[in-house]
């Protein structure tokens, strides 16, 4: 990943304009990394895609196009400085789910729409930052609006975040 910010940041490096011209991406889309029929260092490293998406990080959350008054800039989506750094990446990758897996019980005793919204939260199924991009919607930032410091997940915006701490410390 650090290559491909490398690519889009620094355009007049050596390297850029090697990998560039040999995979004639100047004419090609953004999301256009390599050419599939070349094979080599840079198709593995590009590779890494699928990788990603898997763990459910697009590509675009990680580096996007902003068109700027003087042209276009790139920005990372997962960094609080918006420049791509190698350890948000990790923590994105090592992210795990703070709330353990489990059977989900339906509680009689709590009332149905929260019963259900528990339920969507722990399927993935609200309307957070980090669903959102899942599911391809382009969001400026994924970071939490509140706290800027996390993305903006089920589990930040509900458990891990400063103020649900505090919520829950209010309890
Ligand atoms: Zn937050």
């Amino acid at each position: 990943m650090k290559w491909w910010w490398k690519l889009r940041t620094e355009p007049h490096h050596l390297w850029v304009e090697v990998v560039s011209s040999l995979h004639n991406l100047k004419s090609k889309p953004d999301d256009i990394y390599s050419k599939k029929t070349l094979t080599g260092v840079w198709n593995n490293i590009v590779g890494i895609r699928k990788a990603l998406v898997k763990k459910g990080i697009p590509v675009s959350s990680v580096i996007s196009k902003q068109p700027t008054t003087n042209g276009v800039t790139w920005r990372c989506g997962i960094t609080s400085t918006r420049t791509y750094m190698v350890r948000d990446l990790r923590q994105r990758w090592d992210y795990k789910p703070l709330v353990a897996d489990g059977q989900f019980c339906w509680l009689k005793e709590v009332p149905l729409k929260v019963n259900c919204f528990i339920w969507r939260a722990k399927m993935g199924r609200i309307s957070v930052a980090s669903e959102l991009a899942k599911i391809g919607v382009l969001l400026e930032v994924l970071t939490c609006p509140m706290c800027n410091e996390s993305e903006e997940g089920s589990d930040h915006v509900l458990v891990d975040s400063t103020y649900a701490r505090s919520v829950l410390e209010g309890v």
